[in-house]
């Protein structure tokens, strides 16, 4: 898969239909693996953290969430196709799953939160098997680990408890636990479950969601003035050089 690369982390170019492609080859296979589906928040903490970056740039998929990426891509004359938002694709697997009757485990977000986003996810595509939920909220990850493993395993399992939280347990744990690809992704739980919503389709279309974000959620404040930071820094490597690695 072609990649491109953002300051220092390795987005794969594919479009909505080869990413879903590549993750049921993957569970078809059974070939163990995790998903990451980074924005300019999570790429400038892998500039912070090495360790962070090498867990995301280890990814077995990583996808460009937000218009923020696309941007700096373009920016950089790297090329990448366009947003594949976590969410969506997260939808779509979802749907892919179903038709062969795969095993989805739900793990984050607040109690009961997960188990109603699986209500809502096996009334939307039928054929798709709840293997279990866990909420996000745990002391010891062994909790969830457990929890996955108890209930006879799953093909895969979406991780849902925020970065960089969600791609360091992935990456800690996925070979201990009986799955074959882990995703993480953030509120999607949330979204599924009905407690929190995506913005409308023209906030989407005009690449504004982040903006109906902060306007439904104003303390989200801090996290978005990161963005400015992110496309400066984006424009430092255009003009000096490779910095950002
Ligand atoms: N979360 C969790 N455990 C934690 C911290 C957060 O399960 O210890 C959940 C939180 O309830 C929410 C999700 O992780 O459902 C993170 O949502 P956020 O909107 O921050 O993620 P984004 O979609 O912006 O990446």
């Amino acid at each position: 898969m072609k990649t491109a690369s953002i300051l220092g982390v390795h987005f794969h170019d594919v479009t909505m239909e080869q990413a879903i492609e590549s993750a049921m080859t993957r569970l078809r296979a059974r070939e163990k693996g995790y998903v990451v589906t980074p924005n300019p928040e999570i790429v400038d903490l892998c500039r912070q953290n090495g360790e962070y970056k090498e867990i995301i740039n280890h990814a077995a998929l990583i996808l460009p969430d937000g218009i923020g990426i696309i941007y700096a891509a373009r920016l950089l004359g790297e090329e990448l196709r366009g947003k594949v938002a976590g969410i969506e694709f997260a939808e779509h697997l979802a749907a892919a799953m179903a038709r062969e009757r795969m095993r989805l485990f739900l793990l984050g977000a607040k109690p009961g939160v997960a188990e109603q986003a699986g209500k809502n996810l096996c009334s939307k595509y039928p054929g798709l098997v709840i293997a279990g939920t866990h909420d996000g909220y745990f002391t010891d990850p062994q909790q969830a680990v457990d929890a996955v493993n108890r209930c006879g395993g799953a093909d895969a399992v979406f991780v849902c408890l925020g970065a960089p939280k969600q791609e360091k347990f992935m990456a800690d744990h996925i070979d201990e636990m009986h799955a074959t690809l882990l995703c993480g992704l953030g509120g999607s739980l949330d979204i599924f479950a009905g407690v929190a919503r995506r913005a409308p389709d023209i906030f989407i279309k005009l690449g504004l969601e982040w903006f109906y974000r902060l306007l439904k959620q104003p303390s989200r404040i801090g996290r978005m003035m990161k963005l400015p930071k992110f496309l400066l820094l984006v424009i430092r490597e255009r003009l000096f050089g490779r910095k950002g690695k």
